[in-house]
């Protein structure tokens, strides 16, 4: 072992539990990619389907018997092509998509007998060969139209937002990128696993989609603090609005009394900002994670937090969710994941209270939940959980201030047309900030896609 690893015995929140060597494996990629020869073979087993039933599963609609056909010949930069063409971010959908709700659960070789094609995989596979031959120089796939002489602002860089800026300057439109954070990406950079996106991939896409030209990037500007929707307006054709969730659900339960001095219990934290902490980190050794986590919630971001803590070293580590799992956010195969890497699955409780001592978590009290007539209710029973690190991962959501003046929401997302076009505005929006989605990365890319069709054929009368 490292000298300076402490192990997963030693209690509260520390970093280097785990040596570099574990650390290296336990953070390398979760699905490796196909080697040529794989790839030829899996694709060699798609039926090429007439009116292909994957094809509309995938919400960016790529035509998959297409790719994977050009796959099994060899021709992984015509694959590329077909792919990026339906969806510029296929490379990060191909590693985070589940695709076991989407493309895969599709496919008629998803049988009890059969296991479906591994779309996902072949789709990395042909992106990853792409991505490869720009890095020595390869003949772009696509190429910029003449320049329109509009201008269209893009706020938000996640995925929505990079797709719909990188269609309109496909188009010849000039884009003005605004961001708030540092970096750009959104989520692919700060907010999914980081076993699903290794080495540095989000950025690499993000170089690949403005090499297309045409857009200028502004980050750490944040809409309604340094800029406001109006005076985008007029200084901008149209608007696109890619703004994600910013806000974070609170746990809405007792929590010890403060000091002064403290703006939190220590070991209460936000799962995105633990997650995003350690996408960002030099090296994951320099997280702190606690012994014994609870992370409280039932969707992707509770099993990433949940799982990434098992990973830097967490001894025990338990997510407790309101529901069954029939009802939990995260997919049966992402259960499953989680279960596998040794996390446990807590169902029919709901938080009551953190507990805490001298300063420091140490465990949290639940009510014993059921369902009756559709609705959740408490048996009375109560139990406690000891933990040094609770992680709340309850959702998040959507921040209006800076467009409310302007724009109409619907359950707190922005309301918008089937485009993304919000009323009979210059304005449109995608993404997770958009009312009606399942929040996916692929998904988001699909509303930026599509808006930027709808914006280029407005500004084109
Ligand atoms: C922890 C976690 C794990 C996930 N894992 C998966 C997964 O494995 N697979 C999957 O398909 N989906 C996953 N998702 C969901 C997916 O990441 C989102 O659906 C997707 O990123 C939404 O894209 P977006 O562009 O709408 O928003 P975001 O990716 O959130 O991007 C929004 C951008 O807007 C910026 N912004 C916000 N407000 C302002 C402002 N006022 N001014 C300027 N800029 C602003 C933000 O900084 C951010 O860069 C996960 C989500 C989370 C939280
Ligand atoms: S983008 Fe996602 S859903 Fe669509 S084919 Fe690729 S992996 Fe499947």
């Amino acid at each position: 072992m490292d000298k300076t690893a402490v192990g997963i015995n030693k209690p509260g929140l520390c970093s280097h539990r785990l040596d570099d060597t574990a650390l290296a494996r336990n953070f390398s990629d979760a699905h490796p990619p196909l080697s040529r020869h794989q790839a030829q073979i899996e694709a060699e087993r798609c039926y090429y389907c007439h009116d292909a039933p994957c094809i509309t599963a995938c919400p960016t609609g790529i035509d998959i018997p297409s790719f994977i056909a050009r796959v099994a010949q060899g021709n992984e930069r015509g694959a590329a092509e077909a792919i990026l063409t339906a969806n510029p971010l296929g490379g990060m959908c191909a590693r985070v998509c589940p695709t076991e709700i989407l493309c895969e659960q599709a496919c008629v070789r998803n049988s009890l007998e059969d296991k479906p094609v591994e779309i996902g995989l072949l789709q990395r596979h042909a992106t990853d060969h792409f991505f490869a031959s720009q890095a020595v120089g390869a003949k772009p796939l696509f190429e910029r139209a003449a320049s329109s002489g509009k201008r269209v602002a893009v706020v938000g860089a996640g995925p929505a937002g990079l797709a719909a800026a990188h269609g309109l300057a496909r188009c010849g439109h000039a884009v003005t990128l605004i961001e708030s954070r540092s970096k750009l990406g959104g989520l692919n950079e700060y907010g999914l696993a980081s076993y699903k996106t290794t080495g540095g991939f989000a950025q690499q896409e993000v170089q690949w989609l403005l090499s297309i030209g045409g857009i200028t990037v502004q980050t750490s500007t944040q809409l309604g603090r340094d800029i406001s929707l109006a005076q985008l307006c007029e200084s901008h054709d149209a608007v696109f609005l890619g703004l994600g969730l910013a806000g974070v659900n609170a746990l809405g339960i007792a929590e010890p009394p403060l000091s002064e001095a403290m703006d939190s219990v220590e070991g209460l934290r936000d799962a995105v900002d633990f997650i995003a902490e350690l996408r960002q980190a030099g090296h994951p050794r320099d997280i702190a994670v606690g012994q014994r986590v609870l992370v409280i919630g039932g969707g992707m971001t509770a099993v990433d937090a949940a799982v990434q803590s098992r990973l830097l070293g967490a001894r025990e580590v338990q997510i407790v969710y309101r529901r069954g799992p029939a009802q939990m956010g995260a997919s049966a195969h992402e259960q499953a994941w989680a279960q596998q890497n040794g996390v446990q699955l807590r169902c029919w409780a709901r938080p009551l209270e953190l507990l805490s001592q001298n300063g420091r978590v140490s465990g949290m009290r639940f009510a014993v939940t059921a369902e009756q007539d559709g609705r959740l209710i408490d048996t009375g029973e109560q139990f406690e959980l000891a933990a040094d690190m609770v992680l709340k991962a309850i959702g998040q959501q959507f921040v209006a201030d800076p467009v409310a003046a302007q724009l109409e929401l619907q359950n707190g997302r922005l309301r918008t047309d089937e485009d993304g076009r919000c009323g009979q505005t210059r304005i449109w929006a995608g993404g997770d900030c958009r009312h009606g989605g399942r929040d996916l990365t692929v998904e988001a890319v699909e509303h930026g896609k599509r808006a930027a069709i709808a914006i280029d054929q407005m500004l084109r009368g």
